[in-house]
């Protein structure tokens, strides 16, 4: 049976992640992500309204399925791989143009519904859970959910049994053999379905470029350990920031602060929704051992709180590691939110700069801020959520492919993906570079 894949976005550009697999009269959807970038230029836009699904999409903001207009009727199932924006985030604008359930984790379902709820968004579409390393029928295929290790809980790789064999398909991974939260990356059954034969490979190529292997997440908590330890007994304010969906960072970041005997606080939307999901689904437990503040109301009395009783009683874990116009850190810094920042303090930023030039320049700008504040300033106290070469060999080696699919990024990443896949035995005929909205017939 000819299966076919199309690689409806997310192949030519970084973000909204989507691919679309027939197999049969049955199509699956994996993924339904959002444009980072894009999504906010768009709705920064001073006549925004409400998002509309079509304009998202000619803003490059939500992926092009116009592309898939003929399998529409044919779609059975929307799977989410993982919690990440450029994964989920069209799902709320997006799923109800299918006559499908949305299928993910238990921590994603969560996150859709607060999503939906604070945006204000009624998806006709149902939500159904499946559980990490579980198992459902979609139609007549036959899914598994494995977990695999990035940098958010439950972020899975998908496997769609077609007649001729899996299809793997494993955006954003890494190979963490030490994570800090959950477990690792289910190898075993990716060993088993290798031996069955797999049909193809859809893997992440982010970090395809860089040679060895991704450091685990315990040594993302060494470096944030050791920053801590030399800030220990000072009379400061330390604020922290990283991706609020990274529990396992905010995790380490917690108890680096209970170690320093300071009072934690969680400020900020998007930190409030993740943590919600995240004990919601019972990852992890918070809110016993920190306050978390979701609303501007309530950020400024706790801010209030703060300078009342001095700052060097609190480490303060803020959203914003982007330095994006309206987090919590750029207000802080911006001095619209009450927080008198002087040469005591320091910020650290537990992420990398996402390398798209909106970033860059927001951040270049509030580093310059706080440089003129005299502020002490750690940047890149992180490790990536994605394999760097060693990971992804090692994929390839276990998973044993017939055929390789490249996906996320530019074409110089992608193309170093199948220079590795080339140099592991693999015939260019069967590794496939392709496009947005192409079409690969396999078999
Ligand atoms: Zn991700």
């Amino acid at each position: 049976m000819v299966v076919e894949i199309c690689s409806v976005s997310g192949y030519s550009d970084f973000g909204k992640n989507m691919t679309a697999v027939k197999v049969g009269n049955e199509v699956i959807l994996l993924d339904m992500g959002l444009h980072i970038e894009n999504y906010i230029n768009y709705t920064e836009d001073e006549d925004f309204v409400k998002v509309k699904a079509d304009e998202l999409i000619e803003e490059n903001a939500a992926p092009n399925i116009s592309f898939i207009d003929d399998w529409k009727e044919l779609v059975k199932g929307i799977i989410i791989s993982h919690v990440h924006l450029d994964h989920v985030g069209a799902v709320p604008y997006l799923a109800g143009r299918f006559d499908a359930p949305v299928i993910c984790t238990p921590f994603t379902s969560e996150v859709i519904k607060n999503i939906l709820q604070s945006e204000k968004i009624k998806m006709p579409n149902k939500v159904e859970v499946v559980q990490v390393n579980g198992k459902k029928d979609i139609g007549k295929i036959k899914v598994e959910l494995l977990n695999m290790t990035h940098s958010t809980p439950e972020t899975t790789a998908i496997v769609l049994h077609t007649p001729d064999g899996p299809i793997v398909y494993m955006t954003d991974f890494k190979l963490d053999a030490t994570p800090t939260l959950g477990k690792k990356s289910n190898l075993k059954r990716l060993e088993e379905l290798g031996k069955q034969g797999v049909l193809a490979l859809i893997i992440d190529s982010t970090n395809a470029q860089d040679e060895g292997k991704t450091p685990s997440e315990s040594v993302a908590k060494e470096m944030l350990r050791d920053v801590m330890a030399s800030i220990r007994g000072k009379n400061n304010g330390i604020i922290a920031t990283t991706f609020s969906s990274h529990l396992a960072r905010l995790k380490s970041i917690l108890e680096e602060g209970i170690k320093m005997n300071r009072k934690v606080m969680f400020l900020g939307r998007s930190m409030s929704r993740y943590i919600n999901a995240g004990e919601s689904c019972g990852i992890i437990k918070f809110t016993d051992k920190a306050k978390v503040f979701r609303y501007a109301s309530q950020i400024e009395n706790a801010l209030k709180k703060v300078a009342r009783e001095g700052k060097e009683k609190y480490l303060l874990v803020v959203s914003g590691h982007q330095a994006e116009p309206e987090s919590t850190l750029s207000k802080i810094v911006g001095g619209s939110l009450k927080y008198k920042l002087d040469p005591r303090d320091y910020v650290i930023f537990s992420c990398r700069v996402i390398p798209a030039p909106t970033n860059r320049a927001n951040r270049e700008h509030m580093e310059k801020i706080l440089k003129k504040q005299g502020v002490h300033v750690f940047k890149d106290i992180h490790q990536s959520g994605h394999g760097a070469s060693e990971d992804i060999m090692e994929i390839i080696d276990i998973v044993k492919p017939k055929h390789i699919i490249p996906a996320h990024g530019k074409l110089s990443m992608r193309a170093a993906l199948a220079e590795i896949a080339r140099e592991r035995g693999y015939d260019s005929a069967n590794v496939h570079l392709v496009s947005d909205g192409e079409r690969l017939e396999i078999e």
